[in-house]
């Protein structure tokens, strides 16, 4: 789960992390107020969208820049033009994404810009600090072309953050000097304590800066949550803007669905995350195009079958469905069963390609044979997404 900026930035107050002073506002008539709350002649001016790039991006109406600083007087109407608007930018896609809230900060004199984030190295199973002398940019771009400009510091996680790392990261930023190495010290503590305690997947900030009067402080935040974990932080769920998500995604978590939207007109209903990447896979193959990827999990039954299907249906650009499931701990009997329960219950016209493989298949596919819903049997994995791609290009030529 990932958060806007704007709370980002109240998690890093309440973990004792240096940040500009700011203000957000939901609706314009809160804009005066929120400016008049802040000091200095120029504000940043910050749209609130849950997708990097934003200095650099542009409005659906021609508009430039999500941030912009201005002069104090004219932030107001700058806002206005970002609030409600749909800001693209390169992490947004062409769609882009409305701006529901936008960020007032004082602005600060930038003396050097960093980069700095945090988050899980799966290969080494400790956490990863990634600090970056090269601030502002694109932390992909400076890992290819000049990986001098960073430093990745593995941190045991059974050990937590050690002073020798602290000042190690701190030395090679150029904070050597000891008020600096004071302020780098409850910076990166802080944001290490917030990782830890409540189960980030990334904490980034990008820019972190030295101002020019000798202050280090987090410019901009990025925070995401492990999804799994989210149940120990309701504290932190409060915080889910679900404008920023998919509404069929959010629905499939519901009923413990693991749902992806895509773009493709072949939806697919599988069990297991393996056996749906590979669907999604074989239905390129023969030419198709996914328009999701399910996993019902190993425990579908009849009602979360159900529900599957309603999901998959709300998407318009669906022509025809392909089920695949693989009956191991579950059997093809039980599944059958909800399949066939599932489609009158919605009322499928689509068509539906079916492939059951393992335990009790025989009893599951006659099952099928006799329930008279008009669908297509498939033998193997292969034979189903060929089939479901030559119907659905038959169907749509
Ligand atoms: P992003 O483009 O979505 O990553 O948004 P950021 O919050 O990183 O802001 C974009 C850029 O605006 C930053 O990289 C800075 O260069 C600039 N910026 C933001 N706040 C300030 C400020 O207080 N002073 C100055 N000089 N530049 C700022
Ligand atoms: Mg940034």
């Amino acid at each position: 789960m990932n958060i806007h900026e704007y709370q980002a930035k109240e998690l890093f107050k309440e973990f004792g992390v240096a940040i500009p002073a700011g203000c957000v506002a939901k609706s314009a008539n809160e804009f005066d107020a929120a400016v008049a709350s802040l000091g200095g002649d120029v504000i940043v001016v910050k749209s609130q969208i849950h997708a990097g790039g934003r200095g650099k991006g542009v409005f659906a109406d021609g508009f430039q820049g999500g941030v912009k600083l201005v002069k104090r007087d004219e932030a107001p109407s700058i806002a206005a033009k970002m609030l409600g608007n749909t800001l693209i930018t390169k992490q947004t896609g062409p769609a882009g994404k409305t701006v529901g809230a936008i960020l007032f900060t004082e602005a600060n004199d930038i003396q050097k810009e960093y980069y700095l984030s945090i988050l899980m190295d799966r290969a080494s199973g400790k956490v990863a600090i990634v600090a970056s002398l090269a601030g502002g940019m694109d932390i992909e771009k400076v890992a290819e072309e000049t990986p001098d400009q960073i430093l990745t510091m593995l941190i045991d996680p059974d050990i937590g953050l050690q002073s020798f790392q602290v000042r190690k990261l701190g030395f090679f930023l150029g904070f050597g000097a000891k008020e600096l190495m004071k302020q780098w010290t409850s910076i990166i503590k802080g944001l290490y304590r917030l990782f830890w305690e409540k189960d980030c997947s990334m904490v980034e900030v990008n820019p972190l800066i030295l101002t020019v009067s000798g202050k280090i402080m987090a410019l901009d935040a990025k925070v995401s949550f492990d999804d799994n974990a989210l149940f120990r932080h309701p504290e932190i769920e409060a915080l889910r803007d679900l404008h920023e998500e998919d509404p069929k995604e959010t629905e499939a978590g519901k009923y413990g669905l693991n749902y992806i939207a895509l773009d493709g007109n072949i939806a697919c209903m599988v069990n297991g995350a393996g056996l749906a990447m590979s669907t999604m896979d074989i239905i390129k193959f023969f030419g198709g195009n996914p328009a999701n990827f399910l996993d019902v999990g190993g425990g579908a039954n009849e009602e979360a079958i159900t529900q599957a299907f309603n999901i998959l249906l709300k998407d318009k650009n669906v022509k025809g469905i392909l089920v695949n499931i693989f009956g191991g701990i579950m059997r093809c009997d039980v599944i059958a069963a909800g399949v066939i329960a599932a489609v009158k219950n919605v009322g499928l016209t689509l068509p539906l390609v079916v492939r059951l493989e393992g335990t009790n298949v025989e009893k599951g596919r006659q099952m099928l044979a006799d329930s008279g819903i008009k669908l297509t049997t498939a033998d193997s994995l292969a034979d189903a997404a060929e089939k479901i791609v030559k119907i659905v290009a038959a169907e749509n030529k």
